[in-house]
């Protein structure tokens, strides 16, 4: 039986492809496509959430047919499709261009989450995002990606605050019918395309194809008749259940998604685990060789030579550890078809000075990896640090791990009235000049009263979307008054706005800018120059410090004494990401050196022209400049740190930025201000985006893998 997407049957002739266009997650990054979409019914559209083939669904036939010959739209659907259809080759990309001896060679990508758009609720945050970002600049760039994760039926989860600020984690459930997915089937049919033993049971894998653009990603699912109850909902919520739940996942992931891209006929020639969930993929890889009677070593060579580890966090937390005894469970005995014992197999996971009788996942991507990168400079050597023991008796500088920062898809991330300015300033054109430096050095002449015009749209934009969703909460269930304060119904169109929107972790500090009450609510409530400041994200459902921490920041947004200017938005996911890196005036970051890996959300704003206010972490350490925001410096040897950075933050706000942004010119413009914004966009669209990551990528390690260019192998220590 082929499961497949349910069919709109009645779309008129001239304009059939729609439904094409609408499988295709590149829709969503084609600025064209949009707007055919939001042409088509411009209410059903913005209550779909932006969901085309749900749009489609429900439209109403006869506005199908007036659509079908209307002129403008009729103009506006050819051009998409002769642009979409562009992605059936890889022709004229710049890895067509600039690799022409690699045509037909692929490379796999493994990652546990993919955020790509919201109506595909399959991520969690940060990771995901990156991911999502990563196949779709890989798609604009003609890298031959294909990409493998797992279908989350029930996506992360959806977020309701209680009315005493705590977090409800509720379910909406995702039926993959209505995504735009293809079923895979077998050779005869059956709906699994590989079998994996886990707990001792067969688990049979089913696949879903989603299409990026020119990226396939293949979702593994479990949810079929054939497997054993306790395994159908394996994978149907994302970083949910026990040790046991989340082993038998990246068991699943890492084995199914090698044995799934051999059924479907992929032979990649260079191996991408994105973070440590994926390191099982590495392990089959050795499976495969060895059961071809290759020797474990050799094995272990040919499997390092063509496989990349990226590491995402230094934060304990962050990395999976399972009891060996679990893990023998799970995965016994794949030692054997190994050809080593249970012991050189578990080893593979130890940590040669800690956690003794654990197995670490990032270890084994360690080992089986002969390239190993963080995720922005300072991380790199945050990870030379923490894994210095896997290579005992060597300077830390020499540990073989070095970094590609992380970046952003433009097309994602900056809004149609950027982008609209950018036509206007740059020329129509500017999209096929991303690589030319001095095109970004451009944007500094753009004229400051229009590029604040924009921003004031894109802010209006967001306080309308504010008030609106306070309308809808209210009226669905809130009977309560200070609720409604505290979803934003109070913003000021003028105040100076401050966004902080982010995973509630205690080292992301969202708490930090309340330290001071009383000098934070002088600077909140002043009535020439007031600040209000917007925030949203979600704890993890297990986090209960998260939670406590996210119910103080909530509280304190209904707080009389804080005049309503602190809101809170429900439900941080991309739809919400996007309003408000867009529409706020300024991007604040507080996390607790050195444990911010990378950080992207502050690269999202920069795009829109929204400046940043950081600690020197992640990606700030080496994007801050003095011009495109500014930077909380790290306390003097042996300063406490959160009083410190709290003390440089109301110092900067109260010196710095909030003068700076109420200083107007006679057309009422900030013009320090506006620079500031030039600088911030010049930064990333030059340096910090997904299209110059992905390049790196290609250049440092896809490439040379392929080519099998000789590396040195600098394995760990035992
Ligand atoms: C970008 C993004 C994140 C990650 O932001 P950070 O700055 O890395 O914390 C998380 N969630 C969503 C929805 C995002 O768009």
């Amino acid at each position: 039986m082929k499961r497949s997407t349910i069919a709109v049957s009645y779309l008129p002739e001239r304009i059939e492809a729609l439904q094409e266009i609408a499988t295709n997650v590149a829709w969503s990054w084609n600025r064209d496509a949009r707007a055919l979409f939001g042409l088509l019914d411009r209410p059903l559209w913005h209550l779909t959430r932006h969901n085309p083939l749900e749009q489609l669904r429900r439209v109403d036939p006869g506005r199908l047919a007036t659509c079908a010959r209307n002129t403008k739209f009729l103009q506006l659907y050819d051009r998409v499709i002769s642009d979409l259809r562009a992605n059936d080759s890889n022709v004229g990309t710049w890895f067509a261009q600039d690799y022409p001896d690699l045509s037909g060679r692929t490379v796999a990508y493994f990652c546990a989450e993919f955020g790509l758009h919201n109506s595909v609720p399959i991520y969690s945050g940060g990771l995901g995002v990156l991911a999502g970002d990563h196949c779709k600049a890989s798609s604009d760039l003609g890298v031959p990606l294909v990409a493998v994760g797992l279908l989350y039926t029930q996506g992360y989860f959806d977020q309701r605050i209680r009315l005493d600020g705590w977090q409800e984690d509720t379910d909406e459930r995702f039926d993959p019918q209505m995504g735009p997915l293809e079923s895979l089937t077998g050779p005869n049919g059956e709906p699994w395309l590989a079998v994996v033993r886990a707990f001792g049971r067969p688990v049979h894998i089913g696949a879903w194809r989603m299409k990026v653009g020119r990226v396939p990603v293949y979702l593994l699912d479990t949810d079929l008749e054939q497997n054993d109850p306790a395994d159908r909902g394996l994978a149907s919520r994302l970083y949910a259940g026990g040790p046991e739940q989340r082993l038998k996942q990246e068991w699943a992931l890492g084995i199914g998604g090698v044995r799934v891209l051999r059924a479907v006929g992929v032979d990649p020639g260079e191996w991408h685990a994105n973070e440590g969930h994926a390191a099982f993929m590495l392990v089959e890889r050795l499976r495969e060789h060895t059961a071809k009677g290759t020797s474990f070593d050799d094995a272990m060579r040919q499997v390092r030579a063509t496989s990349l580890f990226t590491t995402h966090t230094p934060v304990p937390a962050g990395h999976d550890i399972f009891s060996c005894d679990l893990v023998e469970q799970c995965t016994g005995p794949v030692w054997e078809e190994l050809g080593v014992g249970r012991d050189a197999f578990l080893r593979l996971g130890y940590h040669p000075t800690r956690d003794h009788g654990q197995f670490h996942m990032a270890v084994v991507a360690g080992r089986l990896s002969s390239r190993i990168n963080g995720v922005a400079k300072r991380h790199g050597e945050e990870s030379r640090r923490i894994w210095h023991d896997l290579w005992p008796g060597r300077k830390t500088s020499q540990v073989p791990i070095s970094y590609v920062t992380n970046g952003v898809h433009l097309a994602t991330w900056m809004s149609h009235r950027m982008m609209a300015l950018l036509d206007n300033h740059l020329g129509p054109d500017w999209g096929n000049r991303l690589d030319d430096p001095s095109l970004w050095a451009q944007v500094l002449t753009i004229d400051d009263q229009v590029l604040w015009f924009v921003h004031c749209e894109l802010k209006n934009i967001l306080m309308a979307f504010i008030r609106e969703q306070a309308r809808r909460r209210w009226s669905d269930e809130w009977k309560e008054a200070q609720h409604v304060v505290g979803a934003g119904t109070l913003l000021d169109p003028d105040a100076l706005t401050i966004g902080f929107g982010r995973r509630f972790a205690s080292y992301k500090r969202s708490t930090l800018i309340f330290r001071d009450i009383e000098r934070l609510r002088k600077l909140l409530i002043n009535t020439w120059r007031p600040v209000q400041i917007v925030f949203s994200g979600k704890a993890h459902p297990a986090d209960e410090d998260g939670k406590k921490m996210l119910q103080e920041v909530y509280q304190f947004s209904r707080d009389p004494r804080l005049e309503g200017r602190v809101a809170f938005l429900e439900d941080y996911e991309l739809h919400l990401a996007h309003r408000m890196v867009q529409g706020v005036d300024l991007w604040l970051n507080l996390p607790r050196p050195p444990l911010e890996a990378c950080g992207t959300s502050g690269m999202k704003a920069a795009l829109n022209g929204v400046p940043q206010l950081s600690t020197l972490d992640g990606w700030w350490f080496e994007a801050y400049d003095g011009l495109n925001g500014w930077a909380i410096k790290p306390a003097p040897e042996g300063g406490e740190g959160d009083d410190w950075d709290a003390e440089q933050l109301y110092s900067l706000l109260e010196d710095e930025v909030v003068p700076l942004f109420y200083d107007r010119d006679q057309h009422g413009v900030p013009q320090g201000w506006v620079d500031k914004m030039k600088h911030a966009l010049r930064t990333v669209g030059e340096r910090f985006t997904a299209r110059r990551m992905v390049q790196q990528y290609v250049k440092t390690y896809y490439a040379p893998a392929l080519r099998a260019e000789a590396f040195v192998d600098d394995p760990p220590g035992a």
